[in-house]
């Protein structure tokens, strides 16, 4: 069994209002409450849209609800002219405490899947003390030409080779085939953990083994609460990104019930 701290994290995508927000929260709690889920068996945490993020922090923060939260998004900027943008400092700023860098929506619909872009996010999110979930995976023409594990190889180590191992000892990985997000097919456990073993290998390889123990790293792709048991059962996945079944308080409880065993 991993020391390592399960994450079930929600994706929330471009999805509720910030009163739904309220509503989502609340529901999650309500029912990992019921269901007197111990938190330490992992990290349940929601990444709402910015515009959401104060509610979610009003409702946590005075209820002190165990439940975390992050951003979908970060800036490569400190600030000033850059519109549309939201800086780590007005992020960590809200308390959130992790950010979402490189995930594929951001890298085919706003060009940002290049190394150096993801690389001043990483910083950023660094520099305001926010822990990145970085997102690699695979489209489904990869996939099939068979070239997928060179590919998500070179995905990480294009952006982790400018880091330290202190830093990345803190990162959170998500491994997301393209193809598993949003339609319904997901990854079996054992393509799973076959991507996240090779991420901790590449990460044993650049930085030791205390290292690549510490990095969690997550599956993205489809996950509910009839696939959550199998694909954690891989001794290298601490985690699950988990996007449309999120919205939904009574399934988010119930995978992050089945996905730490809780
Ligand atoms: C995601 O958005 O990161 C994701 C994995 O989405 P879904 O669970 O809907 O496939």
């Amino acid at each position: 069994m991993s020391k390592r701290t399960p994450i079930i994290a929600g994706n929330w995508k471009m999805n509720l209002n910030y009163t739904e927000s309220v509503h989502l929260v609340q529901g999650l709690y309500w029912q990992l409450r019921d269901a007197t889920y111990d938190y330490n068996a992992g990290e349940v945490l929601v990444i709402p849209p910015f515009v959401d993020i104060r509610s979610v922090q009003v409702l946590v923060e005075s209820d002190e609800l165990p439940i975390k939260y992050g951003a979908q998004d970060i800036s490569t900027h400190d600030s000033g002219a850059y519109t549309g943008e939201v800086s780590g400092s007005m992020i960590k700023a809200l308390g959130a405490s992790y950010v979402l860098v490189g995930h594929s929506e951001r890298r085919q619909y706003h060009a940002e899947d290049c190394p150096d872009i993801l690389i001043g996010k990483i910083k950023q999110a660094l520099k305001n003390e926010l822990t990145p979930i970085f997102c690699v995976g695979e489209n489904l023409e990869i996939r099939e030409a068979g070239t997928y594990k060179e590919h998500i190889l070179k995905q990480v180590s294009d952006v982790l080779q400018v880091f330290s191992g202190k830093e990345i000892a803190n990162f959170v990985i998500a491994y997301e085939p393209i193809w598993a997000i949003g339609t319904g097919k997901t990854a079996t456990a054992a393509d799973a953990q076959e991507i996240a073993f090779e991420i901790r290998k590449l990460i044993l390889e650049k930085s030791g083994d205390e290292v690549a123990d510490s990095v969690r790293i997550q599956y993205g792709g489809s996950a509910k609460s009839s696939n959550a048991a199998d694909i954690m059962a891989g001794a290298d996945v601490d985690g699950l990104l988990v996007g449309g079944a999120s919205l939904e308080a009574e399934e988010f409880s119930k995978i992050v019930r089945i996905a730490t065993k809780a």
